[in-house]
Formats: structure tokens, C-alpha cells, sequence
């Protein structure tokens, strides 16, 4: 048996064509674009690109972008004035941070000054705790945009035993609750897990969340399970996954490729969220 392969990319593509319908309906209704707030602070190269490609899929989707970008020696105060000013800015409705920041920097207080429903990366602890309680909320983008893959392949969820390799605040721990809350039987592994291989191999949903190339093997996968990689390793040059792909694929009945799987889905979710947002503040208002 060889693996359907889900297409990222194309479905990052319909995803943003049916986005743009509703920022236009919302810029119709409202009398302004959706706006999102970039927050970039020194000169990370990878950050870099993926602060570029944020304002290019806002470009896309008919949202408006704003970029912040701050110099290396930025001091806490600086960027906290920044992220308040943005909160408090009724034309914005998502900000977003990107991380790594540089080191001197307080990451978790300068999140935790993104007013809730404008955290479109859905980190703040509010957020986080509305999805735990399955209450509506900002879910985090990379495993939001799992779920719409799977969703988009009628992959059966509910039942299933889905595994996650990875514990990680923004990978593993919400990928957990939206499969739980979908009524999957979830098992979470982590690098002090015993017997992973046999846990592993139990599981129908299979999500690599490791940061290491070609960890998940073969033999560490049930015949048919559905497989996603969400590791992005560079190795010699190029991007692996988490998962032996070419093994691994004659193997699952579902797999996502590195790169084109969940890579371009995650800034997909994110204007996504962006969207919801805004359309959420605007109801709040009239409510
Ligand atoms: P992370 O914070 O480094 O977490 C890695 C997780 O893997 C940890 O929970 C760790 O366990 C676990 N782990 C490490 N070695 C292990 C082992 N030998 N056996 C079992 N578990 C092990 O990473 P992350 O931020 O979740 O990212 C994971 C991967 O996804 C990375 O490759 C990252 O680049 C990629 N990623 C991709 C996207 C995307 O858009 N596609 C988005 C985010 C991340 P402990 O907790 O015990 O240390």
C-alpha cells in the first residue's frame, strides 16, 4: 500500500482563495481591511523569511499588513510600549511577535501583553486555557492547520487513537487538546517516554512533532495509520521531516510531505485566525 500524499500547498491555496471572499465581505461590511501587526525585533535570517512570507500571505488574502521591525539592542520597555500602543489600536486586530527574540528580552511578558482577542498565534494563557476548557478560542496555527488538512481528507478522528511525538506549548500540547476535543484517545510522548516504538505503532493518527530528521521509522508505524510531519529539519542543504517519508509511506495510508505538507498550512491558519479575530472584535462591539 502506498500513502496518499496531502498536498499542503494546494490546500493552502483553496484555504487562501476562500479567505479572501471573507476579508472582502468583512472589508464591505465594516469600512476597513482586516489588519494584522508584525513585530519582528532584531535580524534573525530564518525569522526574516518567515516575517516576509506573513506580510506576502497577508498581501494575498486582502488583509492588512503592518510591520514593526525593531533593531537588535530594542530594550523590554521599547517593545512593551510598542505591543501596548498595537492593543490598544482599535484598527488592528491580530499582533504577532515573532519568535526567537533576542536574548535579553522577556518573551512571556511581552506575549502575555497581546490582549486575548487579538493573539493570532493563540499562545496567550487565556487562549490556551479556553481551548483546554473547549470553549471558543485562538487555537495555535501549526496544529490548526493539521486539523483542517485532516478535516479536508475526511479523515475520521473521533475513536481513533491518535499519538503525538512532542510536548511542545505550540506544537504537541495543542495538537493534543484539538484531537481530544474531537474525541480522538490521545497519547502524548516526549523524550523520557518508555516503549515509544509500541506506542507509536498503536496509533491510527501518527503527528511527528520532534525536531529530528527522519526519527519516525518504518517499523515505528501501523499499517494504514495516517502519518503527519511537522518537523522541519535542514540536513546537507535540505529540508527533511520528522518521518522516514519513503519508508514510512508504503506503509500509512495518509502522509504529509516535508516540505509542502504542514509547513505552508501553518501561515494559512494564521490569517485564518487573523480573520476571526476581526470578525469577533466587530461582534463584540455590537453585542
Ligand atoms: P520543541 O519545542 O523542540 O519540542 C520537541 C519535542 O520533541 C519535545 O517535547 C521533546 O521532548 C520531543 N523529543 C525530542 N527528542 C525526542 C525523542 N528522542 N523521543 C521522543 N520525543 C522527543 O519543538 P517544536 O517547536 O514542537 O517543533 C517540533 C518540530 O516541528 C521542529 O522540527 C520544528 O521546526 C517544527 N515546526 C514546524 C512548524 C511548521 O509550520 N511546519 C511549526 C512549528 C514547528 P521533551 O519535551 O521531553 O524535551
Amino acid at each position: 500500500m502506498s500513502a496518499k500524499i496531502i498536498d499542503g500547498k494546494a490546500l493552502s491555496a483553496r484555504t487562501r482563495e476562500e479567505l479572501k471572499e471573507k476579508t472582502t465581505a468583512f472589508e464591505q461590511k465594516y469600512g476597513r481591511k482586516v489588519c494584522l501587526a508584525v513585530v519582528l525585533v532584531g535580524n534573525d535570517p530564518a525569522s526574516e523569511v518567515y516575517v516576509r512570507n506573513k506580510i506576502r500571505g497577508c498581501e494575498a488574502t486582502n488583509i492588512k499588513p503592518l510591520a514593526y521591525r525593531l533593531p537588535e539592542e530594542t530594550t523590554q520597555k521599547e517593545a512593551e510600549e510598542l505591543v501596548r500602543a498595537l492593543a490598544e489600536d482599535d484598527g488592528v486586530d491580530g499582533i504577532l511577535v515573532q519568535l526567537p527574540l533576542p536574548a535579553g528580552l522577556d518573551e512571556i511578558r511581552l506575549l502575555e501583553l497581546i490582549p486575548p482577542e487579538k493573539d493570532v498565534d493563540g499562545f496567550h494563557p487565556v487562549n490556551v486555557g479556553n481551548l483546554l476548557l473547549g470553549r471558543e478560542t485562538v487555537a495555535s496555527c501549526t496544529p490548526m492547520g493539521v486539523m483542517t488538512m485532516l478535516h479536508d481528507e475526511n479523515i475520521e478522528i473521533c475513536g481513533k487513537h491518535a499519538v503525538i511525538v512532542g510536548r511542545s506549548n505550540i506544537v504537541g500540547k495543542p495538537m493534543a487538546a484539538l484531537l481530544l476535543r474531537e474525541s480522538a484517545t490521545v497519547t502524548i510522548c516526549h523524550s523520557k517516554t518508555k516503549n515509544l516504538k509500541d506506542i507509536c505503532k498503536q496509533a491510527d493518527i501518527l503527528v511527528a512533532a520532534i525536531g529530528k530528521a527522519e526519527f519516525i521509522t518504518a517499523d515505528m508505524v501501523k499499517e494504514g495509520a495516517v502519518v503527519i510531519d511537522v518537523g522541519i529539519n535542514r540536513v546537507d542543504g535540505k529540508l527533511k521531516g520528522d518521518v522516514d517519508f519513503e519508508n514510512v509511506k508504503e506503509k500509512a495510508s495518509y502522509i504529509t510531505p516535508v516540505p509542502g505538507g504542514v509547513g505552508p498550512m501553518t501561515i494559512t491558519t494564521l490569517l485564518e485566525n487573523t480573520c476571526l479575530c476581526a470578525e469577533r472584535r466587530e461582534n463584540a462591539k455590537n453585542r
